[in-house]
Order: structure tokens, then C-alpha cells, then sequence
């Protein structure tokens, strides 16, 4: 099951980067959308479930609310990473191109942990499994935009563009599919869906939502995002 989603996340990727070739002017709108689906399904699904799985109190706080904050932590990190890199590098103003293919790769490794969490969560739960697929589904448009934009805006040629997206989106299959070889026990599952909700918050909070209200401040940007938090609401309750 969690593989046959991953497919899902696969066609979503190659999506985003076909939309990233021809730029249309509709996608704040999806991206805002993205960002209100991720922020639902961390705070209203992921995180409540998370505790339950692994709520052990570690030092006064739950073991999952500790990796969430590791999450976030972790994907400020890795960005910030990314971000000296790229000064250092772009300091002469010449763009390189090593710096969009390491920034593609931390996609590629990113695309992977969305296909663990995948398989993760539907070993948790069937209700669990629908949740982060719908996490990972809607903002792998957002990744495989990110992934062909990224390649290609520091001057890498159009293949080179093409093969990390390809990569991008075959990552979250192959992720899910690891998953099929071996059973965590419960604990370990929902610690790492509490890390991977706080890195899916990082990336909604930092990168998306500014991108969706980057060029198009719009009133219909921000009701996307509020009815991707209110869809999740919905399929929760309904779940319940
Ligand atoms: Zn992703």
C-alpha cells in the first residue's frame, strides 16, 4: 500500500517540475494550498499521533515532541548549510553550477524521508498512512518545482535538470519500498514521524509559504492555505 502511494508522490514530483518548465501563474495558489495541507496534517495528525506512539516523557517532555523540535531543528540546519555554500560560492556574482546539484541531492535525500515516513506511517496505522501521504503527495509538487528550478537557475543544462527530477520522484518509492523489509516497533515509528512532522513544519513555514506569497500577496493565496488546514480537519474528524 505504502509503496503503490508512493507512485502517487512519484507522478506529483514529475508534475511539479513539468510546471517548473513552463511557469504558469496559478501556482502560488497550489503552493499555498501545499503549505495548508503540511501544516494541518503536522499539527491536527501527525503530532497527536506521534505522542500517542512515543509520549514516553523524556526530562518532563514527550519523546515525540522532542524529535519534533529535533526535526525542525535539523531541516534549519541543513538549509543554513546550504545557504553558506551558496554565498561563499556566489560571492564572485558567477553562478555555479555544483551549488543547484548539491541543493537538487538534499531534495533527492529529502524525497527519501518522505517515502520512509510513508511506509512508517501505514505501519503505524491504515488512518496514519492516508494522513502522510496526503502530507507527501501535495507538497512533492512543490519538491520536484523546487528540484528543476534549482538544478536548472545555476546554469546546469536542461538533462542535468531533468535526471534530478527523475531522481526526486523515483526517491519517495524507493523509501517506502526499504520499509517493507523490516518492522519497527511502535516507540521508534512515532519518534520519527514526530522528527519528520517538525522537518515538514520547517519546510512549509520557510520555504513554501514565503514562495506562495513571494510574488502574489494575494487574499486567494492565504484562503488556500486556510482550507488545506480545514481540509485536514475534516478527514481527521471524519477518521475519528
Ligand atoms: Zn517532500
Amino acid at each position: 500500500m505504502a509503496v503503490f502511494v508512493a507512485l502517487g508522490a512519484f507522478l506529483m514530483t514529475l508534475a511539479g517540475g513539468w510546471v517548473a518548465q513552463r511557469v504558469t501563474d496559478r501556482r502560488h495558489l497550489v503552493l499555498g494550498l501545499a503549505g495548508g495541507l503540511m501544516l494541518g496534517v503536522v499539527g491536527l495528525d501527525l503530532l497527536p499521533e506521534a505522542i500517542e506512539a512515543a509520549g514516553t516523557p523524556v526530562f518532563g517532555v514527550p519523546a515525540a515532541l522532542l524529535l519534533f523540535v529535533g526535526g525542525f531543528l535539523a531541516a534549519h540546519l541543513v538549509e543554513g548549510l546550504l545557504a553558506v555554500r551558496q554565498v561563499a560560492h556566489g560571492a564572485s556574482g558567477e553562478r555555479v553550477p555544483q551549488v543547484g546539484l548539491t541543493a537538487a541531492a538534499a531534495m533527492v535525500g529529502h524525497s527519501f524521508m518522505d517515502g520512509i515516513a510513508l511506509g512508517a506511517a501505514f505501519q503505524v496505522s491504515g488512518s496514519m498512512g492516508v494522513a502522510v501521504a496526503l502530507a507527501v503527495i501535495s507538497h512533492d509538487f512543490a519538491d520536484g518545482f523546487n528540484t528543476y528550478t534549482l538544478t536548472s537557475l545555476y546554469g546546469n543544462a536542461r538533462r542535468k535538470a531533468l535526471l534530478m527530477l527523475f531522481a526526486a520522484a523515483a526517491a519517495p518509492v524507493v523509501g517506502a519500498a526499504t520499509t517493507l523489509l523490516f518492522t519497527l516497533p511502535e516507540e521508534l515509528l512515532g519518534g520519527y514521524l514526530g522528527f519528520f512532522g517538525g522537518a515538514l513544519l520547517y519546510l512549509a513555514a520557510a520555504e513554501i509559504l514565503p514562495e506562495a506569497h513571494h510574488t502574489h500577496p494575494t487574499r486567494s493565496t492565504l484562503l488556500c492555505t486556510i482550507g488545506g488546514v480545514g481540509f485536514i480537519w475534516l478527514v481527521v474528524g471524519i477518521a475519528e
